[in-house]
This record gives C-alpha cells, sequence and structure tokens, in this order.
C-alpha cells in the first residue's frame, strides 16, 4: 500500500495537531505515496534499529520518538541523528515519528500503561484547551436531519461519552437571490422567507475541512451560512498523562512491586512512603514532572513517570510518591500498541516489531 493510507490511519488516532510545539511527530523521511508492504516499529530509531529495518526488508520505520527534534545541518556522519537519516535515506527507508500526539490521546502510550498497571475509571490527568470549536448553521426544516447526520458522520457533536450532540432551536430565515445566483427555493431579486433550523454542534478543531465540506455537500442552499467560534473549554479526551484507580487499594510497596514486575523495570526510584494504602494512581510516559501538580491535586496516591531530576524529588512535599520508573520502561509497551494497532486495521500488511533494545540507559546491579 501507499505509505500515505497507513500514515494517514495513524493520524486518525493521533492528529498531528495533537502534538507539544518541540515535537517533530509526522513523516521525517519518505514519500507519501511511497509503496511500503513491510514496517518496523519501534520506540527509538537508532542506527542499530535502521540496519534492522534494512535486514527484514522494511521500507518504513515508525518510532515513538522522532529522530529529528531540530534542523540538521551537516550530513558528515558526526552525530547518530545524523547517521540515522542519512543510512535511510541511502536505503530508501521512510522514517515515521508518532510522539507526542499520541501521548495525548486517550487510547495512546498513558492509556497502555493503565491496562499493563490494572487500573479503572481512567481519565485525562491535564486536559488540553482550545482544541474544540463550534459550528452553527440554518438549514431549511425538511433537509435539518441529513445536515445534524452528515456533521456527525464528519466528527461532529462528540462529547465524553456521548455523541451526536446538538442543539436545534427553529426561526426564519431570509435572503434575497442576486443575478447570476441559482436559489434553492425563493425567487431572483425577491427577498424570501424561509422557516429553518438553527443547528449548533462542537467539533475538533482538526477536523474543521472535513466538517465543512460535509456541511457544503449535505446543505441544500448555493451559499451555505454558518458560523464557526473558538472555544476556550477543555478537552476531555486529549491532554497529558492520566489518572485511574486500582480496583482494591493496596500497600505502597506491595503496589510498588507490583509496577516493577507489571512494568519490567530493574529499579524503581520513589519518594517517602506515606504509610498509606494505593488507590489512586496518575501516570505519564517519559518526562511527566510537570504533571506533578496535577496529579497531586486529582489525589493520586502515586505518580509514576520518569525522568525525575534531584530536587524534583523534594517536590513531593509527603502528598504523594513520586515513582521514577525509567524512561524506556514507561514506554516500551507504545511499541506494541502500535503493532496492535496496525494489525487490526491492515491485517494483509507486515509489521515486525524492532528486536533491539533502544534503552540507552544500562544498570549495574
Ligand atoms: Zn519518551
Amino acid at each position: 500500500m501507499k505509505l500515505s493510507q497507513l500514515t494517514a490511519y495513524l493520524e486518525t488516532l493521533a492528529p498531528l495537531s495533537y502534538q507539544e510545539e518541540y515535537d517533530n511527530s509526522g513523516l521525517i523521511v519518505g514519500y507519501p505515496d511511497q509503496e511500503i508492504s513491510q514496517a518496523l516499529v519501534s520506540l527509538d530509531c537508532t542506527e542499530a534499529v535502521v540496519d534492522e529495518a534494512i535486514a527484514t526488508g522494511s521500507q518504513l520505520i515508525i518510532s515513538h520518538h522522532p529522530i529529528v527534534f531540530k534542523g540538521l545541518k551537516k550530513f558528515n556522519g558526526k552525530t547518530y541523528a545524523e547517521r540515522v537519516v542519512e543510512k535511510a535515506i541511502r536505503h530508501d527507508i521512510a522514517l515515521y515519528a508518532i510522539h507526542t500526539n499520541l501521548d495525548n490521546v486517550m487510547t495512546g502510550v498513558n492509556a497502555r500503561i493503565c491496562e499493563t498497571l490494572g487500573l479503572v475509571n481512567t481519565r485525562i490527568l491535564a486536559p488540553k484547551h482550545n482544541l474544540l470549536k463550534k459550528l452553527v448553521t440554518y438549514v431549511p426544516v425538511a433537509q435539518a436531519e441529513q445536515v445534524r447526520k452528515a456533521l456527525f458522520h464528519a466528527g461532529a457533536g462528540n462529547i465524553g461519552n456521548y455523541s451526536e450532540v446538538s442543539f436545534n432551536a427553529e426561526g426564519v430565515g431570509t435572503f434575497k437571490a442576486g443575478e447570476g445566483s441559482v436559489p434553492y427555493v425563493g425567487e431572483i431579486g425577491a427577498r424570501h422567507h424561509e422557516e429553518e433550523v438553527r443547528i449548533e454542534s462542537i467539533y475538533p478543531a482538526n477536523l474543521e475541512s472535513k466538517i465543512i465540506m460535509a456541511l457544503v455537500l449535505a446543505h441544500p442552499y448555493e451559499e451555505v451560512a454558518y458560523d464557526l467560534y473558538n472555544l476556550t473549554n477543555q478537552h476531555q479526551q486529549i491532554g497529558s498523562g492520566m489518572i485511574g484507580e486500582l480496583e482494591i487499594a493496596v500497600d505502597e510497596l506491595d503496589f510498588l512491586g507490583e509496577v516493577k514486575a507489571a512494568m519490567d523495570c530493574k529499579v524503581i526510584k520513589h519518594t517517602a512512603l506515606r504509610n498509606r494504602q494505593v488507590k489512586k494512581v496518575a501516570v505519564c510516559g517519559g518526562s511527566g514532572g510537570f504533571l506533578l501538580k496535577n496529579a497531586i491535586s486529582a489525589g493520586a496516591d502515586v505518580f509514576i513517570t520518569a525522568d525525575y531530576k534531584y530536587h524534583e524529588f523534594f517536590d513531593a512535599e509527603g502528598k504523594i510518591v513520586i515513582a521514577d520508573i525509567g524512561h524506556f520502561e514507561s514506554e516500551q509497551f507504545t511499541q506494541q500498541l502500535l503493532c496492535e494497532i496496525i494489525q487490526k486495521k491492515f491485517s494483509n500488511f507486515a509489521i515486525r516489531l524492532t528486536k533491539v533494545n533502544t534503552n540507552p540507559v544500562k544498570y549495574f546491579i
């Protein structure tokens, strides 16, 4: 299939617009219309992973972490990022990264951590603002339902577990068709009054062009009147970190033991235990220290993340147990998640999980 078929699907699950500003998710090397028959999935795109792609005949590497974050100025093999990009280009291997956009969705990196730890009643820890918009349009009564259907089908009207959400109010619209127009009702040069429904519905901003296209196609008028509003509401399904609950509260040490086994960690660095049961758990794969305040205010007993520095551990202040399980360890199951997502959709496409352990951190125990 074409590379763009695969990336377009991944971007319906984790739209590129959901990535953080510093990130560089998306197609880094390669052409959208190149043919691919096999992809290799890895957390990091290292030279060893490119070698593995060459050896296994994979035309694409899908990694969680982008190999390139900032502009590369020279390609003379001095840094690993330059060597990886150059080698990939020389061997016609496309590089695709699905990073913070996959961190920020309800079915991504943190959802997999929650699943692995057996957390239930999960939700986003720090939902993002300014990702939702509202469409208001005016439709003749007889066509209101076909327009609503089209809008819902294109992705409008979803709030939490509710779909097909809209508000509808009837009123009268007026218009006077000018020369050269082909009005659906009324006559050229005379003001027409039409019973219309004002339909309002919320939608994710990244679907805007799709939703407007659906509106214009479903609406009977030659000129479709609609208003688009920016909303400052939180998007409950998009954001950083997640929080959930254990079905049965456990002792702190037992919990850390379970985390160590489930997340396959060699070691967990943690702050002082609080001698209480663990019920609520916040998680953030990778460097999640910026979410500590959210984890505390959400009432989490333990915050599982990575990349904590010495002084940052003091911020626990006895209000929570910070557990640093390691960056690679926290995100390693993202690889399986990506394989599963792709296999489910493209059952005939060959998808391989890397055999390379790309963790640059080694443990001397
Ligand atoms: Zn990471």
